[in-house]
Parts: structure tokens; C-alpha cells; sequence
């Protein structure tokens, strides 16, 4: 089985698990996160696969602006366009799914 193939977020992307999405677009997707840790928590990641920011980095450095983009377009809707933008990278900086996700963490004064 390919790394896609076995990709929580592959299958989100793709529909055949369900997200509560917030926005999308052709390359795209932003949805909210199930284990929510500020008021408006969503994780904004592209369509393709990419393991994490540094690979997404180097191969497709126009969808990472996106990404930073549709955070932004997120905040602006919801809280005044403040927000904290988070890409844990490796599992020891607590990186899950290795399916690069953008943290959008917004909607409340956050804490330090
Ligand atoms: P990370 O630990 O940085 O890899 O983040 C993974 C995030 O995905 C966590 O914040 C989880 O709460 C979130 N998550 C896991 N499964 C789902 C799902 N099915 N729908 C939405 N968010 C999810
Ligand atoms: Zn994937």
C-alpha cells in the first residue's frame, strides 16, 4: 500500500472520510480539527501529498504561500485576522499525520 493510499488526510481530501470543511478550492482543503485546542481550530492542507512543511517547501513552494493565504483568508472571517499559524514537523515535535497540515489556531485571544 503507497503512503497515499494509507493517508488519513489523502482520504479526506479525496471524501471517503468525512471532514467538516471550512474552505476548499482545486489544491486546497481546510477543515476543522477534532480535537479542537483554541475557539477556531482548522487544519488547512494541500490536496496532494507531501509528508511535511520542509517537502512541501521545496516542491511546491507556491502552495505553501497558498496555504499561508487561506490561514489569513480564515482569520479575517473569523477573528480580525489574527491567528496562529503551527506545522509540527517529525514526531518528536509531535507531528501525527504525516500528511503536511498547516494549524490555524484563531477565534480567542490565545495564551503564550
Ligand atoms: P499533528 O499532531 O500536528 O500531526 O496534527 C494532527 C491533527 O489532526 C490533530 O490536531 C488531530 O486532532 C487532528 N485530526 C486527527 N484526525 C482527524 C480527523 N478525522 N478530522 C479532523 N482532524 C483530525
Ligand atoms: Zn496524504
Amino acid at each position: 500500500m503507497s503512503a497515499t493510499e494509507d493517508c488519513l488526510f489523502c482520504k479526506i481530501a479525496a471524501g471517503t472520510i468525512p471532514s467538516e470543511k471550512v474552505f476548499e478550492d482545486d489544491t486546497t482543503l481546510a477543515f476543522r480539527d477534532i480535537n479542537p485546542k483554541a475557539k477556531v481550530h482548522v487544519l488547512v492542507i494541500p490536496r496532494h501529498h507531501y509528508r511535511d512543511v520542509a517537502e512541501l517547501a521545496g516542491q511546491d513552494p507556491r502552495e505553501l504561500a497558498h496555504i499561508v493565504a487561506v490561514a489569513q483568508h480564515i482569520a479575517d472571517q473569523t477573528f480580525h485576522g489574527s491567528y496562529r499559524l503551527e506545522f509540527n514537523t517529525g514526531k518528536d515535535a509531535g507531528q501525527s499525520v504525516f500528511h503536511v497540515h498547516a494549524h490555524v489556531l484563531t477565534g480567542e485571544v490565545l495564551d503564550e
